[in-house]
């Protein structure tokens, strides 16, 4: 049984260093590292200043620099064909991939408002990652994260908590502004704040975030990641019109967001539509909630249950999911899953499944002749284990 690999962080960054020394002629200062995600349970409820239960993977994205005395940012990335380079004012406008890279600069070096901006120096970056892309599993934030982490190394700057909210921010705005895929901050939080051995509990109104024990061996099960290979970027428009229908049912119901709702509340909107995106926002905070009860109590069968109704929800009342989605669920749960669903922004990407150990190889072996039986794409599993947030490689 094959899953994608991680990769040994420590061969990695070296394998990282001897190629940023081909592509540069010069060695790297610094390697930043950040971790994908995958999220347990808690979706489309961060812009909804709900709660979120992300871990960090052990797939991460490494990023090499070193100063450049001229002022001048290049960026190249393993993963793309194209480099890019430009001065910090025009990384504002960098197109594709390198918007996610030199958006965090930039936005790391702009004033803030509640903090002068960082003095940016120029620099080479050569990127690598072992993160699956446009799986959802986070290596947009991965990226963000990683070349933020580098430039902060570069200036001297200790990666202590107040920096590592400034580097949130940072590559939230990255995204938001500079690409334009506004997201409700879970990606980079969690790739900043993931803990090894533990899901990360965040809440959007109460702007915390705390560790919750996931000893998997205790509990004798395995987070069994599932990429179905199905592109969600083709699906760019649903996740903004998902947030427009939340927005307009927290209008309607006179509140600031849809974390004040009762389910009462979301069962009073007219508009049909309305109704079940809001319900889906509810109750699905609801289950956040639930699920770290359930983690708590070691309560498998609970936890089962959980991630089962929230799939239900994201395909009925949220429409994110997928038929490719739709069939993972369901031939886990046959093949002995305890509990599966989609994860990630929706539209295609992965699932999440907690399996008891010994039934993984059943799972992927049902899931994947599954996929053959219905003609898609071979999708690829991953062992989601729990592990640290984004630090120096
Ligand atoms: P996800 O975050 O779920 O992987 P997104 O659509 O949010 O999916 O982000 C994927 C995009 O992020 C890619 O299309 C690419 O532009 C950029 N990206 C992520 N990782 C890398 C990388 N290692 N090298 C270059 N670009 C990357
Ligand atoms: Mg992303």
């Amino acid at each position: 049984m094959t899953f994608w690999d991680a990769g040994d962080s420590h061969d990695l960054a070296d394998g990282l260093r001897s190629s940023f020394a081909e592509t540069f002629g010069r060695d790297a200062e610094v390697v930043g590292r950040a971790p994908g995600r995958v999220n347990l349970i808690g979706e489309h409820t961060d812009y909804n200043a709900g709660l979120v239960l992300p871990l960090a993977l052990p797939h991460a994205t490494y990023a090499a620099a070193a100063r450049r005395q001229d002022g001048r940012l290049r960026l190249r990335s393993r993963q793309a064909e194209e480099g890019w380079e430009g001065t910090l004012d025009e990384a504002a406008s960098a197109p594709g991939w390198a918007g996610y890279a030199a958006g965090v600069l930039w936005a790391l070096a702009r004033d803030t408002g509640s903090g002068t901006g960082l003095e940016v120096p120029g620099m080479d970056v050569l990127v690598d990652s072992t993160v699956p892309i446009g799986a959802g599993l986070s290596s947009s934030a991965a990226i963000e994260c990683a070349v933020g982490v580098a430039a902060c190394a570069l200036l001297g700057l200790d990666l202590d908590d107040p920096l590592r909210e400034r580097l949130v921010a940072a590559a939230m705005a990255a995204e938001g502004e500079v690409v334009g895929a506004p997201t409700g901050g879970m990606d980079q939080t969690i790739a900043m704040h993931g803990l090894a051995g533990a899901a990360v509990l965040i809440d959007f109104d109460a702007h915390t975030h705390e560790p919750v024990d996931l000893d998997l061996d205790a509990l004798g099960l395995t987070v069994l990641v599932t990429d179905t290979q199905v592109s969600h970027a083709l699906n760019d428009g649903g996740y903004a019109s998902r947030r427009a229908d939340c927005e307009e049912a927290a209008s309607l119901l006179g509140l600031a967001s849809l974390r004040e709702a009762t389910q009462a509340q979301a069962e009073s909107l007219e508009d049909e539509r309305l109704r079940r995106r809001a319900r889906h926002v509810v109750t699905e905070i609801a289950r956040v909630t639930e699920t770290v009860a359930a983690l708590r109590d070691s309560d498998r069968p609970a936890l089962g249950r959980l991630l089962l109704a929230s799939h239900v929800s994201m395909r009925d009342d949220f429409e994110i999911s997928c038929a490719e989605l739709d069939a993972v669920v369901e031939t886990a749960v046959e093949a002995g899953a305890m509990g599966s669903r989609m994860t990630g922004g929706g539209f295609g990407g992965s699932a999440v499944s907690l399996v008891p150990t010994e039934r993984v190889e059943a799972v992927v072996r049902a899931v994947d002749a599954r996929f053959v039986a219905e003609g898609f794409r071979a999708p690829r599993h991953l062992l989601g284990v729990p592990s640290a947030g984004a630090g120096l490689a």
